[in-house]
């Protein structure tokens, strides 16, 4: 089994509550949900970091945005508003290393972010 956590869920080896699927992108539920909308957008190609996406990964990059702008009009937020996160490394509190965004609605949010 591929040590990655996200890698398993793509290949279904671990559960997800699954959203959204296509060709290059998988959405499911955050485990530990950090408002009433806490949706997590990936690729499904093994991208550790944003740092690391390349010039040939823009399409990607711009589908998991367009993704999440779909799932939050489907979860009725685009309205009241949301916030999309991408965590890289350390001092953002990455703890998952497979490219992924945070889909967070449902509430209100501080800015700056703590
Ligand atoms: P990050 O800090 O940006 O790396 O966020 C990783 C996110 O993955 C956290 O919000 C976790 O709650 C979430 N997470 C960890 N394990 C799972 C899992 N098995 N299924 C769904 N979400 C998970
Ligand atoms: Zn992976």
């Amino acid at each position: 089994m591929n040590d990655c956590l996200f890698c398993n869920i793509i290949d279904g080896k671990i559960g997800a509550k699954i959203v959204y699927s296509d060709k290059n992108i998988l959405a499911f539920e955050d485990i530990k949900p950090q408002a009433p909308v806490h949706l997590l957008i990936i690729t499904k190609k093994h991208i550790e970091r944003v740092s690391e996406a390349r010039k040939d990964d823009a399409i990607l990059m711009g589908e998991l945005c367009l993704v999440a702008a779909k799932l939050a009009r489907e979860k009725g937020i685009e309205s009241s508003g949301y916030r999309l996160v991408i965590n890289c490394n350390k001092d953002a509190g990455q703890i998952v290393f497979h490219l992924h965004m945070h889909l967070l609605g449902g509430r209100s949010f501080n800015w700056p972010p703590g």
